[in-house]
């Protein structure tokens, strides 16, 4: 076989395609757009989703490319098998609407078998199919693929759901017996099963049936061909290598890694899973922040910081105990640079985000390996084979672990977590912070009683404020003996507080940032019989509402719920408000400013972000000018539901959260806003009426934090404002607001004149004080000598009175002293003719000094002391003259 780099193998593919008519189109970003059910681009088809569902119109409706993908749901395979990376290339070609299975199949067939294509040998190649699909089965059979080459296979059926599927075929390479993992006669030894022989390498889709809400399937109008080739897969059999790895695509890599660590590919396979890992996330993190992704705590950003902690653990095994990772970034530069400039364009960005993480990860891990490694060997010692729950929790909760990788750790070692004991333990240190928070009484006890509660109830509370006939089907009240149910419909509660669940109920439980709803609950005669305070999740998803009884209430009769309307109208227009925020800081900051927290109340909201660096006031004004122009422009808000499988299947969203949730509501607001989102939102934005941001700052390293109020709450701001510009205008004697900046620079140009002239006043009060104490010298054994205390502000006017001292030659010793601000200033200067007698200034400053509690010293014709008696002045220049009849 002809040996192909990975750039020819790209090429050539793209090349065959457009011989057959196709547009080659370009890599699009690894970050989805305009498509929240998607949290990476996985596939070639997942940016094509605009022609396949038929709103945008392609010029051509055949399309070539070759695509990055992520698929998170492959990390774990990646080193284990010969075949997986989070991060890959699929090459595809598209039909949309126009040719099908008699075309694509003879085509398929010359791109792999003809010399002047792939040219692989047809012996080496296996088909699945179908089995109902006899058309392909037919068609393959045609171009001359023998009846053993294929493969029935029931799972060969593309279907997410509602929408277009149908039957596919995919295309296997044999690499020989020499290539397996497997025995010879393995059940899984067959083109499909788990071995690395048959290697999958083409996917070949025939979307020809529309599959309907009720579950039929109906032909579709214009079939769609659409196909995905893994690039790494095809290039490892041009360049006969075992793995995706050991080709032009990786080795750079490794070899890098292998500097980098002092180990040796290839010499042990423990480390060559650690080189595997460290080379394919080097590849994903480069292009995922390439493509604006930045590591954080959830989301995107979430799988980001795992993949460089894996990589970084990985590094640790071999050994690198430093930041390393972002060493690779200019190596997967140059490795991808034909195809793919951008990330070698980026590399230093790319490279100091990298290791700012790993820097960070390495100061956490340290304290948290040591503490793993020790447990491991604890355990192993006592012959233990389970590691605790409650331990990996620990590491978790304290070091900020991974639990993926006290797992993997474990395993390494021949343990296994007791995950269910993790998350027990997780669930526990949730219910600490609920209980601390909201101050209930054993919450334990009650949780049982709630756990066991399963009946369903609806969340009236998107369309209406108010539900009528809610049936309440459990109530509970604490008691002596803790939380008990009152089931009987004869007994009825009158005071106290009491948590209630109801069939169906318009009161919205805190959630997303939201806070709960507010609101009283009635009889059938209009009496409020209970005030809801809180409502928040039972354990099995239910709104549990925590009410104060007023009334009588009773198990099993009809309420009316009523939501406190003023109330959450305002809690929706600030959650409106919080999307429109979100949306516009990605225009103003950049795609990275991804949400790190959120607080919707009904007075303001609260929005934290991840950005590094300050936002200036233009940049805030910016966002003000993008939400009211959103709010301006009256734009209807909608929301939609779907089910989660779908959103799973298209590409995993919530993939590490252990979160449970079957719809998903998507918020969109005239498509420029488009968020998965289960809170309460206004029909139009012009409900807003007013956006104004109220503070904005750093609330951590590389997150800030924004401060809003919409609506009433905005023109109360601005009130303020005004009030406080009001009062200003009043006390600067502004004639009308608009002068009262023109007021305030007047006067403060005015206090500048002001203090400048009592600053020349100061100096000549200075001027004449010194004239009046230079004027008597005294003679102290020959020398003529003055030592008095003057009334000037400090040590700076003292040493001016020195400089008119000498100028003057007003004596041959000069000592001065100032009291200023509650301290002692001391002064002393020698002339020429002193000094040669044995004088010295420093000296005397050091024997008077400690007189007014200080110290000092310095040269022989000048020195200076301070101290904190001020008044001990006098007997410090009293001792003056009986110094100076030492020193001499
Ligand atoms: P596998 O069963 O081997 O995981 P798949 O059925 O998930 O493959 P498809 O979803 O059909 O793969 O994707 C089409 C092609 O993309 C595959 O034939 C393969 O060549 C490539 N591919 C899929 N996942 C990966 C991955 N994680 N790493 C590298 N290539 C991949
Ligand atoms: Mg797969």
């Amino acid at each position: 076989m002809k040996e192909m780099t990975s750039g020819q193998v790209r090429q050539t593919f793209l090349d065959f395609w457009q011989s057959k008519g196709h547009d080659v189109e370009p890599s699009a970003s690894l970050i989805p757009k305009d498509d929240p059910t998607l949290l990476w681009i996985n596939s070639g088809v997942a940016t094509l989703k605009k022609y396949f569902d038929g709103t945008v119109i392609p010029k051509n409706p055949r399309i070539t490319n070759a695509q990055k993908s992520i698929r998170t749901n492959d990390i774990e395979n990646v080193g284990k098998t010969a075949r997986h990376q989070t991060f890959f290339e699929m090459l595809g070609n598209f039909s949309v609407g126009d040719y099908f299975k008699k075309e694509v199949i003879p085509w398929a067939w010359e791109l792999l078998t003809s010399p002047e294509w792939f040219g692989f040998d047809p012996d080496r190649l296996y088909m699945t199919v179908y089995p109902k699909d006899t058309d392909t089965y037919k068609l393959w059979q045609s171009v001359g693929v023998k009846k053993d080459h294929l493969v029935l296979a029931e799972d060969n059926f593309w279907d997410i759901g509602e929408g277009p599927s149908g039957p596919d075929s995919e295309i296997f390479y044999d690499r020989g017996q020499g290539y397996n993992n497997v025995a010879e006669d393995d059940p899984e030894n067959y083109p499909g099963g788990e071995n690395e022989r048959y290697l999958e390498i083409w996917n070949i889709v025939f979307s020809e049936f529309n599959h309907l809400p009720d579950g039929r399937y109906v032909e579709q109008p214009h079939k769609n061909i659409d196909t995905g080739m893994g690039l790494e897969r095809v290039v490892s059999i041009f360049q006969d290598a075992k793995t995706n790895f050991e080709t032009d695509l990786f080795m750079p890599m490794i070899q890098e890694a292998e500097k980098l660590s002092g180990k040796k590919y290839g010499a042990n396979e423990k480390d060559d899973v650690s080189f595997k890992i460290i080379s394919d996330h080097a590849r994903a993190v480069t292009f995922a922040i390439g493509d604006g992704a930045m590591p954080s705590n959830e989301g995107r950003g979430y799988v980001l910081r795992r993949l460089i902690r894996r990589a970084v653990l990985n590094g640790k095994k071999l050994g690198i105990d430093k930041p390393f990772l972002y060493q690779l970034v200019p190596v997967v530069g140059e490795v991808m640079k034909s195809y793919y400039p951008e990330p070698l364009d980026q590399k230093d960005f790319i490279a100091h985000i990298i290791k700012g993480e790993e820097e960070r990860f390495q100061a956490t891990l340290n304290d948290g390996l040591d503490i793993l490694d020790g447990r491991i060997a604890t355990l192993k010692k006592s012959g233990k084979t389970v590691f605790p729950g409650e331990d990996a929790f620990k590491l978790f909760d304290t070091y900020g672990f991974p639990v993926e990788l006290t797992v993997e750790s474990a395993a390494d070692e021949g343990l296994h977590v007791d995950m269910k004991g993790f998350k027990a333990a997780m669930q526990a240190q949730k219910e600490r912070a609920r209980n601390a928070r909201k101050d209930v009484n054993s919450m334990g006890s009650q949780n049982k009683l709630l756990m066991d509660i399963k009946d369903e109830s609806q969340f009236t509370g998107y369309d209406e404020l108010t539900t009528t006939g809610a049936n309440l089907t459990h109530l509970i009240i604490q008691t002596t003996q803790g939380d008990q149910e009152v089931d009987q419909e004869v007994a009825a509660v009158t005071s106290g507080q009491a948590e209630l669940l109801f069939d169906k109920t318009p009161f919205y439980a805190e959630m997303g940032g939201q806070v709960a709803d507010k609101g009283t609950i009635e009889d059938d005669q209009g009496h409020v019989v209970a005030k809801v305070t809180d409502v928040q999740h039972a354990p099995n998803g239910q709104n549990l509402h925590f009410v104060d009884v007023v009334g009588n209430i009773q198990a099993h009769h009809a309420y009316t719920l009523k939501v406190d309307r003023p109330f959450r109208l305002a809690v929706r227009k600030n959650h409106t408000a919080t999307h429109l925020l979100d949306q516009a800081l990605r225009e103003v900051l950049g795609a990275h400013t991804h949400q790190a927290g959120s607080l919707v109340e009904p007075d303001y909201l609260r929005f934290d972000f991840n950005h590094q660096g300050q936002v200036t006031l233009a940049e805030l004004q910016k966002l003000e000018d993008i939400v009211n122009a959103k709010i301006f422009a009256e734009i209807p808000v909608k929301t939609t539901e779907t089910d989660l499988e779908t959103a799973k299947k298209m590409g995993a969203i919530a993939l590490f959260t252990d979160k449970y949730v079957d719809r998903v509501r998507v918020v969109n607001i005239g498509d420029w806003s488009i968020e998965l989102c289960g809170g309460t939102h206004v029909k139009n934005t012009a409900e807003l009426g007013l956006f104004k941001i109220t503070s904005e700052s750093a609330i951590g390293a590389g997150v800030r934090r924004i401060e809003a109020v919409t609506s009433q709450a905005a023109v109360q701001y601005f009130d303020q404002q005004l009030h406080l510009l009001t009062q200003t205008a009043k006390i600067v004697k502004a004639n009308q607001l608009q002068d009262t900046p023109d007021r305030v620079a007047q006067l403060q140009k005015d206090a500048r004149e002001t203090e400048k002239e009592l600053a020349a006043l100061q100096a000549k009060l200075a001027a004449q004080q010194a004239n009046s104490v230079f004027d008597h010298p005294v003679e102290v054994d020959g020398l003529q000598v003055i030592a008095a205390q003057v009334n000037v502000d400090g040590m700076g006017a003292l040493r001016q009175m020195v400089d008119q001292w000498k100028s003057k030659q007003a004596s041959d010793v000069l000592v001065l002293a100032t009291a200023a601000n509650g301290k002692a200033n001391l002064i002393a200067a020698a002339s020429d003719a002193a000094q040669q007698q044995g004088v010295k200034a420093g000296n005397l400053i050091k024997a008077i000094a400690p007189i007014i509690g200080g110290g000092g010293g310095g040269r022989p014709d000048m020195a200076q002391a301070g101290g904190k008696q001020p008044d001990k002045i006098q007997d410090a220049l009293a001792a003056v003259k009986d110094v100076l009849v030492k020193e001499k």
